[in-house]
């Protein structure tokens, strides 16, 4: 994060680029300035009437230009048979042929031009909000594979100044020195090049420079240090050396998701961003705490969790760069489903498992609880239907410190012994449906502790194949802190 980046940055502030088709410029290989979309898709809209002279109609070929950039990069144009008139300001991808660009003039040699809008980020350059294309429609077009110009085949070919334009679509810029599509002047080049393939794909795969990693609800310790991504490297471009880690964070129901950095050495900087790697919520620091706090209600899906802090600490106390905790809890007004369905030796399951803490009487669930709370810890089983009716057990382990307990018929919980066999809650005739209290009236103050985390998971085993262990992927967490 920079400075600059903080005031009103979710305020649309819209420049206009113009790139020529012949105008020079460029110095290495693949040019991009980091300019791209948010998610590596858009639509496109075209509908231009008539056809070259060698037989193929200007649709055809710019369909041809879309799908090239399709099958070669990973850059999804989404083709859309209707004419939008590209002058618009309208935040939609268009076409024409005209006498001049949206009102200014051709330069002598040009071919086409692409106008480009953009949207400032919290992270990393601008993105690209629309980009349309206008042909010169003085420019006597064609046609045709191969050299420009060829014996016998007016004109110039069409499909390879589209394949040029959509590249700066995309976000190219002009490559001067390796063969490419992209080159400044139109060329006997009519597919798209290594290089052109390669500045695509590195523009749009930010994600692969930095590792991934997963979070959890409840407390884990990380640091931002040298051997961090940036976010130069995530967002491909820009000058922001900032370090930062990247989460991914999956829901499977709507859930307020509130997340805490903590450190001693470095000024935290929470955001929050989408599977389409649009920012949906970012501290603004206001608080004027080295710490960084976010709240936000969260449809189900994949989200990215962005632990960043400043190129510059703005309070020079906080730092950037050191360890750090990053706390992830949440609430929700029912029990959460706890991930996909897992079983000890593999075999299929259509058994399904919910589970949640209450500290208000079913009024909501969450994870995060302070030590005088009365906690009720409540998971329900929905056993298998082929299972239902069967003999079988039900078991509550819970994983502290890396320790394994589990819990016995009078509820309490006592360490894992492989020797002595695996503990049950209850052996018995299964319904479809078990609802199993886990702790009821758990004031974690009475029993002393003041700080724990703990991950409990539930399951279920037939008598008749007692190895064979149904149980679920993602624990229910509490958490306790002061
Ligand atoms: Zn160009």
């Amino acid at each position: 994060m920079t400075v600059s980046s903080l005031p009103n940055s979710r305020d649309s502030a819209l420049l206009l680029g113009l790139l020529l088709l012949l105008s020079p410029m460029a110095t290495n290989a693949f040019e991009i300035e980091g300019n791209k979309w948010s998610g590596a898709s858009t639509e496109f809209y075209f509908d231009m009437s008539g056809m070259s002279l060698t037989g193929i109609s200007w649709n055809a070929a710019f369909a041809d230009a879309l799908q090239e950039w399709n099958d070669k990069t990973v850059f999804e144009f989404i083709p859309v048979n209707e004419f939008l008139d590209p002058c618009a300001s309208d935040l939609l991808n268009g076409i024409k042929f005209a006498g001049d660009a949206c009102g200014t003039a051709f330069g002598d040699s040009t071919l086409a031009v692409t106008l480009r809008l953009y949207r400032t980020e919290i992270l990393g350059p601008p993105s690209i909000v629309e980009a349309d294309i206008v042909v010169n429609e003085d420019v006597q077009f064609n046609i045709f594979d191969g050299n420009i110009p060829q014996f016998g085949i007016p004109g110039i070919d069409f499909r390879r100044v589209a394949l040029h334009e959509l590249g700066h679509v995309i976000g190219l810029d002009h490559e001067n020195l390796e063969p490419a599509i992209m080159a400044p002047t139109i060329s006997s080049l009519d597919r798209l090049q290594a290089d052109d393939i390669d500045g695509a794909n590195a523009l749009y795969s930010g994600l692969d420079n930095c590792e991934i990693k997963s979070i959890a609800f409840g407390g884990q310790a990380d640091a931002l240090e040298a051997s961090d991504c940036t976010v130069a490297e995530l967002t491909v471009g820009g000058d922001d050396t900032s370090f930062i880690d990247v989460y991914r964070l999956s829901l499977d129901s709507l859930t307020t998701v509130d997340l805490q950095m903590s450190s001693s050495s470095l000024d935290s900087v929470l955001l929050l961003a989408n599977s389409n790697f649009d920012y949906v919520n970012f501290d603004n620091k206001l608080s004027g705490s080295c710490d960084s706090a976010l709240s936000t209600l969260l449809p189900a899906g994949e989200y990215y969790v962005l632990a960043n802090t400043y190129v510059e600490p703005v309070r020079e106390d906080c730092g950037n760069t050191g360890s750090y905790e990053l706390l992830a809890s949440f609430s929700s007004g029912a029990l959460q489903p706890l991930g996909s369905t897992l079983s000890a030796l593999g075999s299929g399951t259509e058994a399904l498992f919910r589970g949640g803490i209450t500290a208000n009487g079913g009024v909501s669930y969450g994870n995060l609880f302070s030590p005088e709370d009365s906690l009720e810890i409540l998971a329900e089983v929905q056993v298998d239907p082929a299972h239902v009716g069967q003999a079988g057990s039900l078991i509550v382990a819970a994983l502290v410190d890396g320790e394994i307990l589990l819990q016995n018929a009078s509820g309490q919980f006592l360490p894992y012994d492989p020797l002595a066999g695996i503990e049950t809650v209850a052996d018995k005739t299964l319904q479809a449906s078990e609802m199993l209290t886990i702790a009821n009236d758990l004031v974690p103050a009475e029993l002393g502790i003041e700080n724990i985390s703990v991950d409990f998971l539930v399951g279920y085993a037939l008598q008749q194949d007692p190895g064979e262990l149904y149980y679920h992927a993602s624990p229910i967490n509490l958490t306790v802190r002061p």
